[in-house]
């Protein structure tokens, strides 16, 4: 007993003794990540020019092959610049310029290598993982039972949420699926609805800045996390829950050994620039395969958003075509039942037509499978790898442009296995991928060339189901440009002109009510990011729509080239500006009672002609065009108003 004493004081003696704090700031000194290995915990913190934006925060892994929170020395840190100039054209900025500081802190544990923690630092992110250690040689594989990585903000710090949705409920079972709304100035020590909150959250510390949370570089090889609130105010990484996909599947994920996890990314701002502006998601991973074919962006319609499931027939196909053809647009989505309602020898013949017209088609996919009920069709084509590739070497031959795989609910590691193995099969076929209710994409833009967008948020559809999500659309409308359509591309599916969601757009029949402006409409194909669009706009608006706000539809990009905040505040206002070659779209919406009057210094227009879409206070829009002197240019938006500049 008094030798497992004194064993036990020599040993916290020694770590003790040899306890270190190492750090590493971004290229130009001011974001710092610091690690401590006192009392063999590695803690962390984070801070800008000296400002603390985490406080000491838990690093490590338990696994099978060894418990790595605990008992930890810090062995080994080196640091060496690292660069990397790449283009993707399906993001936010086109081509970027990543320039960082990358740190390798090593640990052992019993005298045997553990844990490297990985961490780079740029100007405004961190990004950091593990690679895991097996302490026997022969041991080639473990399993991650939990991981200890937390957030520890300092106090009076509120979060900017969207809670986990519990698994296996909702809509035919198939949640988790990212569609709950995003909650604004939530106080530290909740959790949700006991399943903790999604990626990306983001936090307000006081009036000090921001902080973005979320991972990238998530595929087969491990599973979607997501925060767990603990009541101490901190937050921890979780992994997925047993009951998800039906029960079936791992949720603690298997790595091999020596292995990694995917990157844990920390963006932080004094402002909101950072935030809106970071491309840490896709700084870190790396393509996974090369394309097959030049992939495009597009715009499409879908008759599916204001018509439903009943209207995915032949002949109303036949109407989008000739809209989107109108319209100058590439597609037409065809969604879910196309299978019994239209049937392959009819959706050929709709394909061929199309091709007349010079548009292609999106076709919709169940991505069952057994994991949930949800009973649109077809199911079983993208579940497995034989009747996947049946179906995707007919979907070639009828020069479809892509699919749209739906109903997915799970972040377990091998739900993140089938968007994979989807993608990968997809590419060989020239296919480009859509899905919805569907995980966040952590990085899959770089990753999968012919990853097109994802839902994964209160879509659109919403709107169409609930008066209560019209009368919050513009809330919502103004958190996404920082918080989940700053990480990943959002297919949102909307831009309605419809007054009434309702197939008539008839105010006297049943349908939500729109309170947004045409002009908001307008903003959001701009300030929602997506690479590949389906506008929720209908033949009928071709009629009953402002021919303004058609033409605008008309030539409205979904490539960018650049991306620079102006002003906002989640869940308020947001004006964004977007570069697509030479023009520049600066847009805005306001979800204030209050009108919105600002001051934008737009420094990246000449001076000369700018064309405005704005409303007046009655939420009704107009196009003009203004003379731009130069300088600082005054916008005012009312509340569920829009503003669109372009030159
Ligand atoms: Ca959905």
């Amino acid at each position: 007993m008094k030798k497992a004493l004194l064993a036990a004081f020599l040993l916290a003696a020694s770590l003790s003794l040899y306890a270190r704090t190492e750090r590493v700031s971004g290229p130009d000194g001011r974001l710092t990540f610091a690690l401590d290995d006192t009392g063999g915990k590695p803690t962390y913190t984070v801070s800008l020019d000296g400002v603390p934006f985490l406080e000491p925060s838990p690093l490590g892994l338990k696994t099978n092959v060894g418990d790595y929170t605990e008992g930890l020395s810090l062995s080994g840190f080196t640091v060496e610049p690292v660069q990397d100039d790449y283009s993707v054209p399906n993001i936010k900025t086109s081509t970027v310029h990543y320039r960082a500081n990358k740190a390798v802190y090593s640990f052992d544990k019993n005298g045997k290598p553990a844990l490297d923690v990985i961490v780079q630092v740029s100007a405004n992110d961190i990004a950091f993982r593990y690679r895991v250690y097996a302490p026997r040689r022969d041991t080639r594989v473990c399993r991650v039972w939990e991981e200890a990585t937390g957030y520890v903000f300092p106090k009076g710090t509120k979060g900017f949420l969207s809670k986990q949705m519990p698994p296996m409920a909702g809509f035919a079972r198939t949640t988790p699926s990212y569609e709950t709304t995003y909650d604004g100035d939530q106080p530290l020590g909740q959790n949700g609805d006991g399943f903790g909150y999604v990626f990306p959250a983001l936090f307000r510390t006081g009036d000090k800045g921001w902080v973005l949370v979320s991972e990238t570089g998530v595929n087969g090889r491990y599973c979607g996390s997501r925060l767990e609130g603990r009541p101490d105010g901190s937050y921890r990484i979780a992994y997925p829950l047993e009951e998800e996909a039906n029960g079936n599947g791992t949720a603690a994920p298997g790595i091999n050994t020596p292995g990694y996890t995917p990157w844990r990314t920390i963006t932080v701002g004094e402002t909101l620039k950072p935030i809106t502006e970071t491309t840490v998601a896709w700084d870190v991973v790396e393509p996974l395969y090369e394309p097959s074919i030049d992939y495009e962006g597009s715009r499409g319609s879908w008759s599916w958003i204001l018509k439903m499931d009943a209207n995915t027939t032949y002949p109303v196909q036949l109407q989008y075509i000739d809209l989107s053809a109108a319209m100058g647009w590439e597609t037409i989505l065809v969604d879910a039942l196309w299978d019994t309602q239209i049937g392959r020898e009819n959706m050929e013949k709709i394909a061929a037509y199309a091709k007349e017209k010079g548009v292609r088609l999106f076709v919709w996919y169940n991505s069952n499978g057994y994991w949930n009920d949800a009973p649109q069709g077809p199911h079983g084509r993208m579940d497995n790898i034989i009747e996947r590739r049946k179906e995707m070497a007919w979907l070639r031959s009828i020069g479809a442009k892509g699919i749209k795989v739906d109903f997915f609910g799970s972040d377990k590691q091998q739900t993140l296995q089938l968007y994979e193995d989807i993608l990968a099969d997809a590419n060989d076929f020239g296919l480009q991928c859509v899905f919805h209710g569907c995980t966040l994409p952590r990085g899959w833009e770089r990753m999968y060339p012919n990853f097109a967008s994802a839902e994964a948020v209160l879509a659109s559809e919403n709107l169409y189901f609930s008066q209560g999500r019209c009368d919050t659309e513009a809330q919502q409308a103004a958190m996404h440009p920082f918080i989940r359509n700053t990480v990943a591309s959002m297919d949102f599916g909307g831009s309605t002109l419809n007054k009434v969601y309702n197939p008539e757009n008839d105010p006297s029949k049943r349908g939500s009510v729109r309170r947004t402006s045409d002009v908001f409409a307008l903003a959001t194909a701009i300030l929602f990011q997506s690479p590949v669009q389906h506008f929720a706009i209908t033949p009928e608006n071709l009629t009953d729509a402002p021919g303004w706000a058609l033409d605008f539809m008309k030539q409205v990009p979904t490539r960018w080239d650049e991306v620079r905040f102006l002003d906002g505040y989640p869940g308020k206002y947001a004006i964004l500006a977007r570069r697509c070659g030479s023009r520049w779209y600066i847009c805005g919406i306001n979800a204030d009672k209050k009108t919105l009057k600002v001051k934008l210094d737009l420094p990246m227009l000449s001076k000369g002609e700018l064309t405005v879409y704005a409303d007046d206070s009655s939420l009704k829009g107009s196009c003009r065009t203004e003379t731009f002197k130069g300088g600082a240019f005054t916008v005012e938006i009312p509340c569920n108003g829009g503003v669109v500049l372009v030159q």
